[in-house]
């Protein structure tokens, strides 16, 4: 008897079991965690806003090609900033050709300009990042920035942001 009550109260807590299991997904954490944006916009709003692809990457959790951004060869002195919101969201002094294809970053200009997010979609465990500001996906961060102050290195969407060129 006690062996059956056992196994049914394995079987009843097995689907929350389960959940959990596939809770990190970052789509879920994202739209779990929608309300704690400043910026709130319907996804009119976004599209109106935003060109098709910019859609597609910040708001869908999109990425670009590598190779693609014309961000990721620019190494002008001047401040990365947010396509969605205009958020300052990286200096151009931490910016550092990491050979990936993507524009890389060893360090936000401001911890709270982003906001990281566990992401276990794709079959990968990364670290998503997104403006902290408007929600905006901008990429992920890795601990492999070999050489760099922090070790780390953001990968982000050239797509995703804007830059303003320092004035001389
Ligand atoms: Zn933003």
């Amino acid at each position: 008897m006690k062996l059956i009550v056992f196994y049914s109260l394995v079987i009843l807590s097995l689907p929350n079991v389960s959940c959990q299991s596939t809770q990190p997904n970052s789509n879920n954490i994202a739209m779990n965690n929608k309300d704690s944006f400043e910026i709130q916009k319907t996804d009119e709003e976004w599209k109106a806003q935003l060109s098709d692809f910019e859609y597609e990457v910040l708001r869908n959790k999109g990425t670009e090609r590598p190779y693609s951004s014309e961000y990721e060869t620019l190494w002008d002195e001047g401040i990365y900033v947010c396509k969605g919101c205009g958020t300052e969201l990286f200096e151009s002094k931490t910016k550092f050709d990491a050979s990936c294809g993507w524009p890389s970053f060893y360090q936000s200009i401001d911890k709270k300009a982003i906001k990281e997010i566990l992401d276990t979609s794709h079959g990968m465990v990364r670290t998503e990042v997104v403006c902290a500001k408007c929600g905006g996906h901008l990429g992920h961060v890795f601990n492999d920035g070999y050489n760099q102050p922090t070790g780390l290195r953001y990968c982000i969407n050239g797509i995703s942001l804007g830059f303003k060129k320092k004035e001389k």
